[in-house]
């Protein structure tokens, strides 16, 4: 089972994904977790995606893909699927996913939206800078991040319900409680 977890930063994806995973068994794909990862420990694509982060913009495709195949090669024969978090961002980037998982032979199952509405991500965003102490979690650069995901990620929503993979689940509610939306989906899959 191969998920896409779709919806604007500070929707709460990263914090259902990590349920999601354990429960059913799936490899948790976060390209952010990944590129963060690759800044800590200085890594030359770590050091041209730091800057671009930084802006909350897009980092090259490219880039993308390198660690997107990279990742998936290590992980295809561990888990019962990907939970895609946070890729793919844009229209060539789902192109992108495409192709991989064609090469691969497999498919993705469901497209789930977490749907939160502008208003209260910002609450969200300054919550999580006090907890996590991420340096794109700020004002500035979440209003860069929002545009880029109202410009770039957002007519994703229409691609994959033409596709009929999309299913709407409302982020607003408690984390408890959109998990179990969740779970439902994913039960009846
Ligand atoms: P996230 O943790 O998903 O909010 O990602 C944090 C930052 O990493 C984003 O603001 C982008 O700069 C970069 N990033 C993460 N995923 C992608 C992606 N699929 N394509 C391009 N840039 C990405």
């Amino acid at each position: 089972m191969n998920l896409i977890l779709l919806g604007p930063p500070g929707a709460g994806k990263g914090t259902q994904a990590k349920s999601l995973c354990d429960k059913f068994n799936l490899c948790h794909l976060s390209t952010g977790d990944i590129l963060r990862n690759e800044v800590t420990e200085q890594t030359d694509l770590g050091k041209q995606a730091k800057s671009i982060m930084d802006k909350g913009e897009l980092v090259s495709n490219n880039i993308i893909l390198e660690i997107i195949k990279k990742f998936i090669n290590e992980n295809l024969s561990k888990y019962q699927g990907f939970l895609f978090d946070g890729f793919p961002r844009s229209a060539e980037q789902a192109d992108m996913l495409d192709a991989i998982l064609n090469d691969i032979n497999v498919s993705i199952n469901k497209v789930i939206l977490l749907d939160v509405d502008q208003s209260i991500l910002l609450n969200r965003i300054i919550k999580r800078k006090k907890e996590e102490g991420r340096k794109d979690d700020n004002e500035d650069v979440l209003k860069s991040r929002l545009d880029v995901y109202f410009t770039q990620t957002q007519p994703l929503i229409d691609y994959y319900s033409k596709l009929k993979l999309l299913e709407k689940v409302d982020g607003t509610k408690e984390i408890i409680q959109v998990n179990q939306d969740i779970n439902m989906i994913m039960e009846a899959i």
